[in-house]
């Protein structure tokens, strides 16, 4: 049995609002069970893998840019290409149900991503040297905030004057982000645990730079204490509910009765898909185009 959940992180919070059932193969079950029970969990679909290599590009991408390296356009696309092949082989995705995935059509898509996100009007700030001093952050550092490990780190802090911005970059939003604005300030959180960072909301600033169909678009939070101290609550309550969803899990012992999700499109992207009840029950639903 899994120790109580104590980890929030913004993709264990969109798999546990999505799919009760993904949430739990991925996040409270142990790996022996996994591999037994369950599809390989390295496995990722194609556009996943996609996504995926396309962020990966962009952090090399900011590496360099850190260097004062800059890349061409043929670089760009050639990085690209290269992570995308190796990752399809990576994570299991070179036949995926007996359908080979369409390299081209993966790769001009990660390219068009990235293109048009090194024309989005802040990224293009650091590129041209308008921002001058600024950092880049994978988002592997943990924060420690009461009880819980927080995942939060942005992926840019810059300073202009004696503000601090913090960016978060998702190559991949969802239609409806009805919390958007506290996720955003859970950055705020790792900002607390950095010893060169102030200790005051009113001198940050806080942007989400997002992907949704086909645009990139920019969302820009001024932080409250108020907003602090809802972000707090948000974590906590997820953590809780995780924590029920848990209890339930091992009173059961049954993977198959927890809620799944309603979206086919999600099950498509899904590394549990073997055995999984959705199939049985909604296969109509879930083999529409
Ligand atoms: S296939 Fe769909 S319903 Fe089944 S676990 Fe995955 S996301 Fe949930």
């Amino acid at each position: 049995m899994s120790n109580y959940v104590s980890e929030w992180s913004l993709t264990r919070r969109k798999v546990f609002t999505n799919c009760a059932r993904r949430f739990s193969i991925k996040y409270l079950t142990n790996n022996i069970q996994k591999t037994r029970e369950y599809s390989a969990p390295r496995w990722r679909s194609p556009y996943d893998v996609m996504i995926i290599s396309t962020r990966e590009v962009f952090f090399q991408w900011l590496k360099d840019l850190h260097n004062n390296v800059i890349w061409t356009g043929k670089t760009i696309y050639s990085n690209l290409r290269f992570k995308i092949i190796t990752n399809l082989y990576k994570f299991n995705s070179q036949n995926t149900e007996g359908i080979k995935p369409d390299k081209d059509r993966l790769i001009s898509n990660g390219y068009a991503r990235l293109k048009t996100l090194l024309r989005q009007p802040l990224i293009r700030k650091l590129s041209s040297g308008e921002i001058r001093e600024w950092s880049f952050h994978e988002r592997t550092g943990v924060v420690t905030f009461g009880h819980l490990q927080v995942y939060c780190s942005p992926d840019i802090v810059f300073r202009t004057a004696n503000k601090w911005h913090l960016v978060r970059l998702n190559f991949q939003a969802e239609r409806k982000q009805p919390y958007l604005d506290l996720e955003l300030c859970t950055m705020l959180l790792w900002s607390k645990g950095n010893q060169y960072m102030p200790n005051l909301e009113s001198k940050f600033t806080i942007y989400g730079i997002f992907f949704l169909d086909g645009k990139w678009y920019q969302r820009r939070v001024i932080p409250s204490q108020r907003m602090l101290q809802e972000t707090k609550q948000l974590l906590e309550k997820d953590v809780h509910h995780m924590n029920v969803l848990r209890d339930y899990f091992y009173r059961t012992s049954n993977i198959d009765t927890l809620p799944l999700t309603k979206s086919p499109m999600y099950c498509k992207r899904c590394p549990y898909k073997t055995n999984c009840p959705v199939f049985g029950d909604r296969q109509d639903d879930f083999n529409k185009p």
